[in-house]
């Protein structure tokens, strides 16, 4: 009989829960290495249904079909973080959930995400938890400002934040955000950094090049490949990434976020478990792209090479950029990626466009 540590063969199924472009493109990554998908969404109309060989069009909290989506699925891995830790409780027991839900209950509440990254000598953003509106006031004044109150649970692109510039108004924005919240000493950074690692089922460790990323109205707008740092700096990023896959005895591909400080430090912002939006370029700027390595770090093969051939430039189509799909299909460099979405929503992503340059080769931006 197979054991937990052999290799998944091809033709067998990978369930993944969550829909959206990052399942889609997990999906086809699994088939084209041979293996059979099954997305487990609550939204029917979502970009990885389309693409996917099955799927279960059902609520994260519905016991039943968890249950029978898991009899689908050789191995279970979750292109959201944001699923309920009870469907992960659920799976668990019936099959192999890689990674494992510990990574989802520390990326899911950044108090215990940066404790987590504190324990195990990871720098971060100094930081105070904050649970009601004395404790915000309390908090501006231990950290300073300008500072950044958030949401510990369910933010993402700058949802749940309030910027405080002034101690007396940290009060209200927790009013704001109602909730258990965290305040984060403002980061004056140089750039935005952020790494692409894998972890095999063996422990081997492999990251993609230190990526640069822009972000506008808090969405991930560009990604320059490789990031403008120096060798240490980007040393120093790998070297964060190991550490963090192997304390949490990680299954799979993570994306973490960091700052570069004036002063040259690398802080951690956040790590998402699973593939990201900064990781969309090695589909045309790698032999082995994120997805593939995911796929490969979860059902047991050997993890490829990360190496890139070329330099890029991702751009996310947000909204209604994806209309400019004639023009960019006309541009030689240019690899365009729709995801079947059928209303260009503001703030939406619809695409991507990833652009090749000969190493070295790269404009500004
Ligand atoms: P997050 O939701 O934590 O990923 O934050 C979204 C964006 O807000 C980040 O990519 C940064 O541009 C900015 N940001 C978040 N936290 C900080 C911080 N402590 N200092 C400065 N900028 C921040």
């Amino acid at each position: 009989m197979a054991g937990e540590k052999d290799p998944l063969p091809p033709g067998s199924t990978i369930g993944i829960l969550g829909g959206g472009q990052l399942g889609r493109m997990l999906a086809m990554a699994a088939a084209q290495i041979g293996f059979k998908t099954h997305i487990f969404s609550p939204e029917e109309d979502c970009p990885a249904f389309q693409v996917a060989s099955d799927g279960t069009l059902a609520a994260y909290d519905d016991e039943a079909a968890l249950t029978t989506f898991a009899g689908y699925a050789d191995v279970i891995t979750y292109e959201f973080e944001n699923v309920p830790a009870r469907a992960a409780e659920i799976l668990s027991p019936l099959k192999p959930v890689r990674p494992a839900p510990k990574a989802l209950a520390i990326a899911q509440d950044r108090l215990i995400e940066k404790n987590f990254l504190q324990e195990n000598g990871i720098d971060t953003a100094p930081f105070v938890s904050v649970a009601d509106r004395a404790g915000a006031a309390f908090a501006a004044g231990k950290i300073g400002v300008p500072g950044i109150l958030k949401t510990r649970r369910f933010g993402y692109d700058g949802k749940g934040q309030a910027k405080i510039t002034e101690g007396k108004l940290a009060a209200a924005a927790f009013d704001l955000i109602g909730a258990p919240a965290i305040y984060e000493g403002f980061v004056d950074f140089e750039r935005e950094i952020s790494i692409i690692a894998a972890r095999g089922l063996n422990g081997t460790v492999e990251s993609y090049d230190v990526v640069e990323n822009i972000h506008e109205h808090h969405i991930l707008s560009q990604t320059l490949v490789p990031a403008r740092i120096g060798k240490g700096e980007s040393d120093t990023a790998k070297a964060i990434a190991t550490r963090v896959l192997s304390a949490l005895d990680y299954v799979g591909v993570m994306g973490i976020e960091m700052f570069l400080t004036r002063d040259l430090r690398v802080l951690v912002n956040e790590f998402a478990p699973r593939v990201h939006n900064s990781g969309h370029w090695t589909l045309d700027a790698c032999g082995i792209s994120q997805f593939e390595q995911h796929i490969r770090a979860i059902c047991g093969w050997p993890l490829g090479s990360p190496s890139r051939h070329s330099d890029a430039i991702m751009r996310n189509l947000i909204g209604d950029d994806v209309f400019s799909w004639p023009k960019l299909v006309t541009e030689p460099n240019a690899h365009l990626h729709l995801y079947g979405k059928s209303e260009a929503r503001p703030a939406r992503k619809m695409g991507h466009v990833t652009y090749l340059f000969a190493k070295g080769h790269r404009p500004e931006k």
